[in-house]
């Protein structure tokens, strides 16, 4: 093993400057088990230095002219692009996903700057039945705190960086302690772009958040991660009501009607599950297959788990890599566990489960009640239920029965058929033949306990915002 003193430690952002904090926490490679780097643990002074400097910085870049603030946006974009292969390298080693995959992720961060960079928020001019005008203006909130997970830790955060600057935001980020790596390098970046402190980013272990969501001088918290942590996020948000996008768990059905091709359809559902190992808040996670065709798409999707098992994310040929952490790992391979001891048929086998890394074959189960927790919970993993069903009305209720609603997916021959019943789906978003490739032209968000506003698209932006209405006499 590599000697501690010669690991690489990455650096904190505050008011434009690169820093340590007053610890450091260890960054694991979850193909390996090994720590090979460190990030800052930060502190709650640190934390304070950092709102500090985005509030002082927020006179400044709030009045800069919008196309101002799109030129530094696609500056950033494009440096993330010349950065694209060390940026995906060490997001592979951090966070376990296939190269191919941290290329696509690094990609859509670049592409959502370039997006926002363009976008902008028009003053709207409205006539009152009395004679006098009004002017509805979208302005800035102040500082934003933005908070990601661990599953795609720099998309997510660009996706609450873009339009936050571009709205004329200053932002404080704070991503995973699990994935802090790419997403600091990053921040370097845009920190040689940007006016110092306009954008801060921290790291640090579990005290940070908690003191981000109920920090009086942060005016809005844009989150993505679990659920149970997004109620944590309201409750100490709730102190100085500040404004909350919260992008939570999913528990999505995908559901394959009597009249699609089973085997063209599993092939497409299988990785709209088990990319990334599995770990997408829109992974498809139930699986609900018409009884005429369900042996045939089984089979199918049987084929394609033994075709791809996982590999580090770095070895030519991967498809899939490992979970991303230990925590997780266990919790998979507690509810593989479970679902063996209450009598569940596998159709795949989660292979050999004893590490060092933490890989887990992609793990199919043959129709499993209603009630298991496999149906019931987010496994967040390669964990994942087939179900028979027979009748549309059945199914709908079904895949209806979730606290969850994030997005949903439709399989069938006929369009109009799927998408009467995609409009029946208590769900954010609904793919009809198709599943995931969100774009930033659409806004993206989850019903029910999925979360709360949305995020990407002019609808994105304006989440950044609070309206000003100016009445004109007439
Ligand atoms: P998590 O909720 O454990 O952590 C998310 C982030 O919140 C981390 O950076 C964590 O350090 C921070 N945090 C923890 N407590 C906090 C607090 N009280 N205040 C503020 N921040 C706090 O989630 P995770 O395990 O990193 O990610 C997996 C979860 O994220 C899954 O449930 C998944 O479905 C969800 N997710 C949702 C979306 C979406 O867009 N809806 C996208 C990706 C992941």
């Amino acid at each position: 093993m590599t000697s501690v003193t010669t690991l690489p430690a990455f650096k904190a952002v505050i008011d434009g400057r690169l820093v340590d904090g007053p610890d450091r926490l260890p960054v694991t490679n979850p193909a390996t088990g090994e720590i090979f780097a460190y990030a800052p643990d930060c502190d709650a002074a640190q934390l304070d230095d950092a709102v500090a400097a985005a509030r002082r910085a927020f006179a400044p870049w709030s009045a800069t002219p919008s196309e101002i603030r799109g030129d530094k946006l696609r500056a950033i974009a494009a440096k993330i692009q010349e950065e694209l292969e060390p940026l995906s390298c060490l997001l592979t080693r951090e966070q376990g996903k296939t190269l191919a995959e941290a290329r696509l992720e690094i990609e859509t961060a670049a592409r959502w700057f370039a997006y926002y960079a363009d976008q902008d928020l028009p003053v709207e001019e409205r006539r009152e039945p009395d004679g006098r005008r009004a002017e509805i203006r979208r302005v800035p909130l102040g500082v934003v705190g933005a908070v990601a997970p661990w599953n795609f830790p720099v998309q997510l955060m660009a996706w609450k960086l873009a339009p936050a600057l571009k709205a004329g935001n200053t932002v404080v980020a704070k991503p995973s302690p699990f994935t802090p790596l790419a997403t600091l390098r990053l921040g370097e970046l845009m920190a040689e772009l940007l006016p110092p402190g306009t954008f801060n980013i921290l790291t640090g272990g579990d005290h940070l958040g908690p003191l981000m969501s109920g920090h009086p001088h942060i005016d809005k918290i844009a989150f993505t991660g679990s659920t149970a942590t997004g109620k944590a996020v309201m409750r100490s948000a709730a102190g100085t009501l500040k404004r909350l996008t919260l992008e939570l768990g999913g528990n999505d059905p995908a559901i394959v009607l009597a009249d699609a091709d089973p085997e063209a359809v599993a092939e497409r559902i299988y990785w709209g599950a088990f990319r990334n190992a599995g770990q997408v808040c829109i992974a498809a996670k139930r699986i609900y297959v018409h009884d005429a065709i369900y042996e045939r798409f089984a089979e199918k999707m049987v084929a394609l788990a033994h075709a791809y098992p996982p590999m580090p994310g770095d070895a030519p040929g991967a498809r899939m890599g490992p979970v991303q952490n230990r925590v997780q790992f266990e919790r998979v391979k507690t509810m593989i566990e479970d679902a063996r001891a209450s009598g569940l048929t596998f159709l795949t086998e989660p292979g050999d489960m004893a590490g060092p890394g933490y890989f887990i074959a992609p793990t199919i189960i043959d129709n499993p009640p209603d009630d298991s927790a496999v149906v019931r919970e987010e496994p967040f993993g390669p964990l994942l239920p087939l179900l028979r069903f027979t009748d549309v009305d059945e199914v709908v209720r079904r895949a209806n029965a979730s606290e969850y609603g994030l997005a949903a997916s439709v399989w069938s021959a006929d369009m109009e058929a799927a998408a009467a019943l995609g409009r029946r789906l208590e769900a954010g978003t609904v793919w009809l033949n198709t599943i995931h490739g969100l774009t930033p032209t659409l806004p993206f968000g989850g019903h029910k306990q999925s979360g709360i506003g949305v995020e990407n698209a002019e609808e994105g932006l304006r989440e950044y915002t609070n309206v000003q209405v100016l009445v004109k006499a007439a």
